[in-house]
């Protein structure tokens, strides 16, 4: 048996660990080494808590099983996942611990001698009200999470559903939610408490599902933190530090995070919160082919434009996480470099479908560091570049956002690739981006469309540029 004491510090160890993962998370340098901390710190957080509580054999034979079934299908799926699927098993990983928070609820109401927290009928009221908060918590992180879910693997459409009175809806429910959580705090009601649980599924759904387009990132990564507090939620019933300090922890930098994202967006919070982001309002997105003529060229063009120029920045975005274009892309870039030509990545902040995802691509393809750079360091440099080479990006680059006071992205900040003095543009058709609002820059005289596979043109490029 452990001492509290000896416990206490063995979770201060893995606090600090986890602190030093997320430090570490906030580079692809140092990333690895970050994940390796969160896994130690994680052991330590686990063997600790097992010995301190000294579980039966039985117990602890269905821990084990748990820890086993858990960590086995979690291995499998995170081995077979596709980058490209990863934002939506980000969200489906936050619902299991919305779940997860609202089942440890339950148990401690029905068994609180279990934890201490008192006996059935008679749990202390300071338990009780950290129950309340974590499981109304977990219980919107839990569908919230779902509806993200089905929304980035496309099961869901992307644009916001608006139910009439929405807001009137939510705030009744809100009402209805406090109203609860203070009768379950203060008579221990189990029916108060499953309606709290009812409540509050329902609030998750109709929270996400109006919020589209562009603003799903900002989605993610405040389901994110909800599901850290969910989670601290849980550590408080548990009176498990580690759990605290760590929910705390995810709670905390999944809201610097979301603040940071909605700063990228140029985006109010609370805007983002009332959702309605790309509705109805917008341009309608080009469906099929556009009546207006745009200028089509092919991988030889592309190649001759390229290989003459000085300078050219390349945008990559979600089209180039679908094709996997990322290494047939450095392949470029090396063939450009060795003609002695330029080349930098520019990187908006939400390209792609999750914080950071060209960012880790193109670290895969072993894209030089200093080459890459954030929307505010290079934006200046688009008006003295020969070509923007735009892969898979569209709303990130629609200038619309800038340009056009009465389009629902007005306001976000785009790379100002239409400054260049040639713009190629990457993509298979004329279907709009995730925001389902038309690029008014494929029409421009300085835009060139090369229609293809993202992979399939980059290669094509490659091998034009060998002739
Ligand atoms: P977009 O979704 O705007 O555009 C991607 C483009 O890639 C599409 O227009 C598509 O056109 C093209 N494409 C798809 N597959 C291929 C392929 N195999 N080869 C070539 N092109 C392809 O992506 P951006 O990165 O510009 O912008 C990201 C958007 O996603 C923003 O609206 C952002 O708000 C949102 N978002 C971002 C998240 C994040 O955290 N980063 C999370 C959730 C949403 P076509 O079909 O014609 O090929």
């Amino acid at each position: 048996m452990m001492s509290e004491n000896f416990a206490a510090f063995l979770y201060l160890v893995s606090g600090v660990l986890f602190i030093l993962a997320l430090r570490g998370l906030s580079h692809p340098t140092s990333s690895r080494q970050g994940n390796i901390f969160g896994m130690v710190g994680m052991g330590i957080a686990v063997v600790t808590t097992l010995l301190l509580a000294h579980p039966s054999a039985g117990a602890l034979l269905l821990i084990i099983v748990g820890i086993a079934a858990g960590g086995g299908v979690g291995a499998v799926v995170a081995k077979r996942i596709p980058m490209t699927a990863m934002p939506q098993l980000v969200a489906g990983f936050h619902s299991l611990v919305g779940l997860a928070a609202v089942c440890v609820a339950a148990a401690a109401l029905y068994a609180p001698e279990a934890i201490n927290i008192g006996t059935v009928g008679n749990i202390h009221t300071q338990a009780l009200v950290e129950m309340a908060i974590g499981v109304a918590i977990g219980a919107v992180t839990f569908t919230g999470s779902i509806i993200a879910f089905l929304k980035l693997d496309g099961r869901m459409g992307g644009k916001p559903i608006m139910l009439p009175s929405r807001h009137l809806i939510n705030i009744a429910l809100a009402a209805g939610l406090v109203l609860c959580l203070v009768i379950f705090a203060t008579t221990e009601s189990h029916i108060a408490f499953w309606l709290v649980v009812l409540i509050a599924l329902a609030l998750g759904v109709l929270l996400i599902v109006p919020i589209g387009g562009a603003d799903m990132p900002v989605v993610v990564s405040m389901l994110n933190s909800y599901s850290g507090w969910a989670a601290a939620g849980i550590g408080f019933t548990l009176q498990n530090l580690a759990l605290i300090i760590t929910g705390a922890l995810v709670g905390s930098s999944g809201a610097i995070l979301s603040y940071i994202m909605c700063k990228g967006m140029n985006r109010s919070f609370i805007s983002v919160i009332l959702g309605g982001f790309g509705g109805e309002s917008g341009p309608a997105a080009a469906e099929g082919g556009e009546a207006r003529p745009v200028k089509q060229g092919s991988a030889e063009d592309a190649a001759y434009l390229m290989m003459n120029a000085a300078r050219v920045i390349i945008v990559p975005g979600y089209g180039m996480a679908v094709a996997q274009a990322q290494h047939a892309l450095r392949e470029m870039a090396d063939t450009l470099k060795a003609h002695g030509v330029e080349v930098k990545y520019a990187i908006h902040p939400v390209a792609g479908r999750m914080p950071g995802h060209m960012n880790v691509l193109l670290a895969e393809a072993n894209v030089p560091y200093d080459e890459v750079f954030e929307l505010e360091d290079i934006n200046s440099e688009f008006a003295q570049t020969d070509v923007a080479f735009v892969i898979g990006a569209n709303d990130v680059t629609n200038p619309a956002a800038r340009d056009d006071k009465t389009s629902p992205i007005y306001g976000m900040p785009i790379l100002n690739v239409d400054q260049a003095a040639t713009c190629l543009f990457v993509k298979r058709s004329m279907a709009s981006g995730y925001a389902g609002i038309d690029n008014t820059l494929f029409y421009k005289d300085n835009t060139m469309m090369l229609f293809a596979d993202a992979k399939k043109m980059v290669e094509n490029i490659v091998k034009a540029m060998a002739h």
